[in-house]
């Protein structure tokens, strides 16, 4: 074995595997996101917490990678409308989130009969679904508490 050979998982390759080029800055994120705890970030809070560690890169690099560990299928991302996505690990187990406008926290859900009929009203418009999933967008029970006290509903 060649003294400089790489096990078979490192980053590079795992990258270059799936057709990218392996560099740094795809290094940086998706190493990112398979170290913090599972959750789902802002495309600016990576590029906050990696910056944080040291990495110079800038925040459309960040945009463009988060991009391609897409497409690549590393890492699935949920749309919020305008310009605006969450990204998260790709870990292959599909499920839908409900997203609170207010606090921002994100919780993970995953129901069959909606898969279901996702599918078959896919089929019904001619869309070949690409599996994204969905976001339900309102206000977390917590949230709705602190606006509407019980107290002052009492009055
Ligand atoms: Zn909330
Ligand atoms: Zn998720």
């Amino acid at each position: 074995m060649p003294p400089r050979s790489r096990p078979p998982t490192h980053p590079v390759d795992v990258l270059k595997r799936a057709g990218l080029l392996g560099t740094a800055a795809q290094i940086a994120v998706l190493d990112y996101l398979q170290h913090a705890e599972h959750g789902h970030f802002s495309a600016e809070e990576i590029h906050r917490r990696i910056a944080a560690h040291g990495e110079r890169m800038n925040l459309s690099t960040t945009y463009r990678v988060l991009n391609q560990l897409v497409e690549a299928g590393f890492v699935a991302s949920v749309p919020l409308g305008k310009h605006h996505s969450l990204y998260e690990l790709n870990t292959g187990k599909p499920h839908d989130h409900l997203v609170c406008v207010v606090c921002g926290r994100v919780e993970e859900f995953s129901d069959p009969a909606i898969n279901r009929r996702r599918n078959a009203i896919a089929k019904k418009f001619g869309l070949r679904f690409d599996g994204r999933a969905l976001a339900l967008q309102g206000i977390c029970a917590d949230c709705a508490a602190r606006a509407h006290p019980p107290r002052a509903r009492a009055r």
